[in-house]
């Protein structure tokens, strides 16, 4: 929640686009193939998501990292089934070890998941697997399911998200909706792209050991909802297999380059970045913009440059913060209600914490679809909202609580504590948070990666994470000299 855009909800849900029936040739599989949109559709269609994904993610800046993956981005490109996309490469502000790609050629790469890499083959292998997505048209061939879960969950967001998908943050993935066939096709394509600019594909299977090792640190199997997605301990042992065989039909010097890359990560910022918000002790803090409130215990929660969410794991209520479009608290009650559509059925005046504030209970009408009868919306699964728009440090901020009208009652005590305990954030233990950051440093002296980590003073408690984001077991050797990342504030 630092970049605020409040437009970003009618932004998302413009981007949940009516489809475009036409035929045209995959590029790829050479096939004719009915429901294909045309190169300019999917430029369209690129060029309207952008916004949104920089809006839910915001983007990271680190110029040699961009510098490497525009360099990378259009070599592969040029030798790709379609060199004639404009490719666009980002990287994303988010510590979720991700990368995506949406039509037109915009392809993204987390913070995290560049953390997590350790050398240039790995990353190349992922490069080619997203470009896959898109050289090989699957968003376009499935037009009619959700396409992108990143946006799925900002459209969800105002209805109820599910428990499920907030969870999404602790896994991991390469995690769009596609078809386990066309993620099978993606990882075919990566290999291919990677080598064909040099790279060892068999790193690219390695990455799906530290993507599976993740997901079971996390404590989670792979959620339900990417149950599409191929197990990544198979993909691990598909990936190598196909490396094997692509360099015995074209035997050449294959590259890791892990030194260079390395260096290129040294100082990234490892995790979530405090200073945009966190979580602690039932509570989050928000640095920069000065104020906490209460998160009730066992909830899940999701922190956005555009919003946090929250909500249990049962997925039956959720609360989001936002900032509210309006200066004074009338005017963003009259924008809010008309944006999403509101039905207010109650309005009230009070002050939170000494900030003056209103409360406004309602429901969303049913969104009418285009050339479709208005449907009549059930009162009983209808969603129930409370808002408090408060009014801090001068802006106004939005607090919805979303339920099941048949529960509302319940939820709304739980909502009420929320609100109520929203205030000034004045602890500068917690204002002046750092972030923590990879550093790479030299391997001190001979020995196994465990020692080479407690020589480097890092805690025996994070091992298993350190050897996660180095690709390494506790008792793999490391040799005096070599590079290895730590984690550091
Ligand atoms: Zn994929």
């Amino acid at each position: 929640m630092t970049r605020i855009n409040p437009t970003f909800i009618q932004v998302a849900l413009v981007v949940t686009f009516s489809m475009f029936f036409t035929c045209a040739r995959n590029p790829v599989s050479g096939k004719r193939e009915l429901n294909l949109m045309s190169q300019e559709q999917e430029i369209a269609i690129g060029k309207e998501s952008h916004p949104s994904v920089v809006a839910s993610m915001g983007l990271y800046e680190n110029k040699n990292l961009q510098a490497f993956m525009n360099e990378k981005g259009q070599a592969m490109a040029k030798i790709s089934h379609r060199p004639d996309l404009p490719f666009q490469f980002y990287i994303v502000d988010s510590p979720v070890v991700n990368a995506f790609a949406i039509p037109g050629g915009y392809v993204y790469f987390t913070r995290g998941i560049l953390a997590h890499f350790n050398n240039e083959a790995e990353f190349a292998g992922v490069l080619g697997h997203e470009m896959g997505h898109i050289t090989a048209r699957h968003a376009a061939s499935q037009q009619n399911k959700q396409l992108y879960s990143t946006l799925g969950v900002i459209a969800s967001a105002i209805f109820l998200p599910q428990a499920a998908e907030m969870a999404q943050q602790g896994a991991s993935l390469l995690l769009l909706k596609y078809s386990r066939a066309h993620e099978t096709q993606s990882d075919e394509i990566g290999v291919e792209y990677s080598s064909k600019i040099g790279y060892d594909a068999h790193q690219m299977a390695n990455f799906f050991g530290t993507i599976k090792r993740i997901s079971d640190n996390s404590g989670q199997s792979i959620p339900t909802f990417q149950s599409t997605h191929p197990d990544p301990g198979n993909r691990n042992v598909t990936v190598n297999k196909l490396a094997t065989e692509y360099q015995a039909k074209n035997p050449g010097n294959y590259q890791s380059n892990r030194d260079n890359y390395l260096r290129l990560v040294d100082g990234i910022t490892y995790g979530e970045d405090p200073r945009q918000g966190f979580v602690e002790g039932n509570m989050f803090y928000h640095p920069e913009l000065r104020f906490q409130f209460p998160v009730p215990s066992g909830w899940a929660n999701q922190n956005s440059p555009s919003q946090f969410q929250m909500g249990p794991k049962d997925g039956k209520m959720a609360m989001i913060l936002m900032l509210a479009k309006g200066n004074s608290l009338d005017e963003a009650a009259q924008n809010m209600v008309k944006e999403l559509s509101l039905k207010v059925s109650e309005s009230n005046r009070t002050t939170i914490n000494g900030n003056p504030a209103i409360v406004l209970i309602s429901q969303q009408q049913a969104q009418q679809q285009q050339g479709q009868p208005q449907q009549q919306q059930d009162p009983k699964t209808a969603t129930q909202i409370a808002t408090w728009l408060i009014q801090y440090n001068n802006a106004v901020y939005a607090l919805h609580g979303l339920s099941a009208a048949s529960t509302f009652s319940d939820a709304f005590r739980t909502f009420q504590n929320v609100a109520g305990g929203f205030r000034a954030l004045t602890d500068s233990e917690k204002i002046n948070r750092k972030p923590e950051r990879v550093q790479v440093k030299n391997v001190p002296s001979d020995g196994t990666f465990s020692q080479a980590m407690s020589a480097l003073g890092m805690p025996a408690a994070r091992l298993e994470e350190l050897g996660t984001l180095n690709s390494m077991k506790a008792t793999d050797r490391v040799a005096r000299g070599s590079l290895i990342k730590i984690i550091t504030r």
